[in-house]
């Protein structure tokens, strides 16, 4: 593994932030330098491609923006994290340099589509983060980080991004903390990481949640972050800018 991810990897806590969606060369530089600036982030995040529950809505800029992310890693030394669903975007997201890939949670329900993944990555040494699937199911989860490791994955990590509910509820995703701290208690050399974005959908509650995460010991945090929350292209609601994001790490009380 390259050193400059291998010590983000082994950061405690880990800071991952950076944007719902890569959407213009423009925006994932300033995002990348304004995270940079704050001295609190260690991962730069960025959807290139973009898993719609429903058609219509932006699907991700493809793989026309993964140039941007090598700048921005150029520009700031930050380490590039990205989502991958298929053996195209493990192949594209590898030859242009990404450090750390993650399955997202619509990925992790299907067990053909995980183990294209794990198949695209044999002999790959890179660091793969695998979300929760959108289900409450322990057993979907466990088998896709099984499929990710046999494929000779050393580094796997968990991302607990909660799970899809009907109806309106608080959240956006119910944190159902009960599963990711199962998840946690059968595989504890597994690093468990936070998304507060994705539960809460919105911006005033973030910081409750990651709290609560750092309270029940999570080994870190993914948040989305944009240059212009209100205008951006996905998940609007929930992201917040560098800056706010930098003074609630701020806020948070730390374990260690
Ligand atoms: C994301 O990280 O932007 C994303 C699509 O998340 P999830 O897979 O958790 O819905
Ligand atoms: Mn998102």
């Amino acid at each position: 593994m390259k050193q400059v991810t291998q010590e983000a990897w082994a950061k405690r806590p880990l800071i991952i932030s950076g944007p719902c969606s890569a959407e213009t060369e423009e925006q994932v530089l300033e995002t990348a330098q304004r995270l940079a600036k704050t001295g609190k982030v260690d991962v730069l995040r960025a959807g290139i491609w973009k898993p719609r529950t429903r058609p219509g809505s932006f699907e991700g800029i493809g793989t026309k923006g993964l140039p941007w992310l090598q700048q921005a890693k150029k520009i700031t030394g930050l380490p590039v994290a990205v989502e991958v669903a298929t053996a195209k975007q493990v192949e594209d997201a590898l030859h242009f340099d990404v450090d750390i890939l993650w399955v997202g949670a619509r990925t992790t329900v299907n067990p053909f589509s995980v183990q294209e993944v794990a198949d695209a990555l044999k002999g790959v040494d890179v660091p793969v983060l695998i979300k929760n699937p959108i289900n409450p199911d322990l057993e979907l989860w466990l088998g896709a980080v099984e499929r990710i490791a046999k494929a000779g994955i050393s580094q796997v990590g968990l991302i607990h991004r909660g799970f899809s509910s009907y109806g309106n509820t608080e959240y956006r995703n119910a944190p159902m903390w009960h599963l990711a701290i199962e998840m946690k208690r059968r595989n504890p050399e597994l690093m468990l990481i936070n998304d507060p974005s994705h539960i809460c959908g919105r911006r005033d509650i973030l910081l409750e949640v990651m709290q609560k995460a750092i309270d029940l010991d999570f080994d870190g945090l993914m948040i989305e972050s944009h240059i212009d929350p209100d205008n951006a292209w996905s998940d609007a609601k929930q992201q917040v800018t560098p800056e706010k994001l930098a003074e609630m790490l701020e806020q948070i009380a730390w374990r260690h």
